[in-house]
């Protein structure tokens, strides 16, 4: 079963309509680094964005 995580749950955008979505946290996290890099100018990805990331990662339905 995929996983996904929503930019909404984590970023600075609540309105953000992008999602993650693999089936590793690893997938999911190299596509949220690259979506906060050029969507929200995020350069670098710390480990409290990576942990917040981590907590909202959820099986899809
Ligand atoms: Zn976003």
């Amino acid at each position: 079963m995929p996983k996904v995580l929503r930019c909404k749950h984590i970023g600075p955008d609540k309105h953000c309509l992008f999602e993650a979505r693999g089936e590793t946290n690893e997938e999911i996290l190299e596509q949220v680094a690259a979506h906060a890099k050029t969507e929200h100018g995020i350069e670098q990805v710390t480990e409290e964005l990576v942990e917040a990331a981590l907590s909202k990662i959820v099986e899809e339905e």
